[in-house]
């Protein structure tokens, strides 16, 4: 009997387990249909950063980066956070206007933000191609963490006090009595080595495990879980690919991202340059393959921006999937039927930076029952309401 069941085993999963041992809370168990890092959380870019247009992600941000900063201390791992800022890129009128906006809402919330022009961009990144951005916004609070890391530290501190984390048990229903959840049936699978897209095979019968509670951090397969319980959900998944040259010599402070076409990159602590950009349309559904569309369209706009790096090396190219809300928001907090299910999915392109801080609040919720202000703007039936929230600073 689990006082808590997690569904999902990413970033957001785990870090809502952590908090609710560190609370106290007994008898939690995190089940993961693949492995620690198979979903988004082990294929993102690592960006963490506190620029948004909206003062509930910037002052949300702002917790999650401090928390981001004393992480390996707390968890004893290095997660090799380093913080180059973010340097954004507007090439219209309009976006430099809006990024305007948005400086002058993340100042009124503490953060150094500030407008840079060109000359200052060249400082930040002398490489840099300016001709053709207008303005740039650049926090140097911002950073980048090596994702997996930081997923292996949540694991082992939830473990170390008292979760049980489950890979390769996949949630493939739910027992359900008077409008709650009282079971979850778990089927133990395995990869197919032969299979380049993570789908996984059933390797045994379903059993069912008793909960109290049940907390869905399925990220883009949320929908496809929150259905087995007839909760429909708006958000979808959209691939998202992404590669990794060979180290360079450290020369790149920020990561830079051009919010027109998508571009992002960053250097990481162990040289390379990890980035992406937008190739639509892409696959519907779950899809983790990757493409040379991407290759040829992301080099070329790599290129584009630092020239210096036309003869650079890819290591590795891979995908993942955002898991893209109609609004641009997650949907965070309880349901109405059943009354024991928690959402905690929708989070876009920045989920994990999100997650360090939303683990806590979410644990919070779970234990207490207790709503705020937040769970309710955040809540999944804002989207009936026509209640929605707005956020223009999504990259790719
Ligand atoms: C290419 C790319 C770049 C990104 N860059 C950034 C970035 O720079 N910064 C940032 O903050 N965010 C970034 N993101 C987004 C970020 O990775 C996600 O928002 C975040 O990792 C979501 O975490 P999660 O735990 O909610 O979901 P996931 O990490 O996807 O975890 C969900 C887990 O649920 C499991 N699961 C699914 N169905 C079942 C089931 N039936 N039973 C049991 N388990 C199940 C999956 O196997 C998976 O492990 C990026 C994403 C991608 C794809």
């Amino acid at each position: 009997m689990a006082r808590v069941v997690v569904i999902g085993a990413g970033i957001m999963g785990l870090a809502t387990a952590y908090n609710l041992a560190k609370r106290g809370v007994r008898d939690v168990l995190v089940v993961d249909r693949t492995y620690l890092c198979g979903g988004a959380s082990g294929r993102n870019g690592g960006g963490v950063r506190a620029q948004f247009s909206s003062e509930t992600n910037i002052r949300l941000m702002r917790e999650s980066i401090a928390i981001c900063r004393d992480f390996a201390t707390e968890m004893k791992i290095n997660v090799w956070f380093r913080q180059g800022g973010y340097l954004f890129l507007a090439r219209s009128a309009e976006r430099a206007r809006a990024l305007e906006e948005n400086v002058a809402l993340q100042n009124r919330c503490g953060l150094p933000t500030r407008m840079v022009d060109a000359a200052e961009m060249r400082k930040i990144v002398p490489e840099l191609a300016t001709e053709g951005v207008r303005a740039a916004s650049f926090n140097p609070g911002d950073g980048v963490v090596f994702p997996w890391p930081f997923v292996w530290g949540y694991a082992r501190a939830a473990e170390d006090l008292g979760v049980t984390i489950r890979p390769f048990t996949e949630v493939v229903g739910f027992e359900t009595s008077n409008g709650r959840i009282t079971g979850v049936r778990l089927r133990p699978t395995r990869l197919s080595p032969l299979d380049a897209s993570d789908e996984v095979l059933p390797a045994g019968d379903a059993t069912t495990e008793a909960c109290d509670e049940v907390v869905i951090c399925a990220g883009a397969w949320s929908p496809k879980v929150a259905a087995l319980l007839g909760v429909a959900l708006p958000n979808k998944p959209h691939r998202h690919e992404i590669c990794a040259t060979e180290p360079l010599k450290p020369w790149l402070g920020p990561l830079v991202a051009d919010l027109t076409d998508g571009l992002y990159f960053s250097q990481s602590m162990r040289g390379e340059i990890v980035g992406g950009v937008a190739v639509d349309p892409v696959p519907e559904g779950i899809n983790q393959q990757s493409s040379r569309r991407f290759l040829t369209t992301y080099s070329r706009a790599l290129v584009g921006a630092v020239p210096v790096l036309a003869g650079v090396r890819v290591l590795r190219q891979w995908a993942g999937c955002y898991d893209l809300t109609p609004d641009g928001g997650p949907i965070v907090g309880r349901v109405a039927d059943p009354t024991n299910l928690t959402l905690a999915c929708g989070f876009m392109g920045h989920g994990f930076m999100m997650a360090p801080v939303m683990g806590r609040l979410l644990a919070e919720h779970v234990d207490t029952g207790e709503t705020s202000e937040l769970f309710a703007r955040w809540s999944l039936d804002r989207f009936a309401r026509g209640d929605l929230v707005h956020e223009n600073m999504i990259i790719g």
